[in-house]
């Protein structure tokens, strides 16, 4: 009897469309090719044409899919409507958000807005905070 070899896909298609793009998950900025399916992403690749990585990534960045579908993903402001630490939170629109923002903010702005110090980290969201700040 002839031994059969089973035939093992070692390259599945994980996606119907790539995005080119960089890494956020650090400040190095590596370039990565985003596998998207369905309008979600399935895997991250590195991109083997970009200067700073050259298509390889670190394990950081294959996970940078798990903080993007992570369950625990904030997806609307939160207000806090119980005593400060105790965890109790209520969803509010963005516009209302930015409303108590500047509500909080304005008395400064009015005075002297030299008062106000804004320290963002590492520059993970500096598309949100430069809208922000402005
Ligand atoms: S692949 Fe790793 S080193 Fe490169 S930007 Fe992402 S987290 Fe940073």
């Amino acid at each position: 009897m002839a031994h059969q070899q089973e035939q093992i896909d070692l390259s599945p298609k994980v996606s119907d469309e790539v995005k080119f793009s960089t890494c956020y998950m650090c400040a190095c900025r590596c370039g990565i090719k985003v596998h998207v399916r369905d309008g979600q992403v399935r895997y991250i690749e590195g991109n083997p044409n970009h200067p700073v990585n050259g298509g390889v990534l670190c394990g950081k960045s294959s996970a940078g899919i798990m903080q993007h579908l992570s369950p625990a993903r904030l997806s609307k402001p939160l207000k806090r409507t119980g005593p400060r630490g105790s965890g109790e939170f209520e969803e509010i629109s963005w516009e209302e958000a930015l409303q108590t923002a500047t509500c909080w903010l304005s008395n400064i702005r009015d005075s002297d807005p030299r008062k106000l110090a804004f320290f963002t980290g590492r520059d993970q969201s500096q598309s949100l905070t430069g809208f922000w700040a402005t």
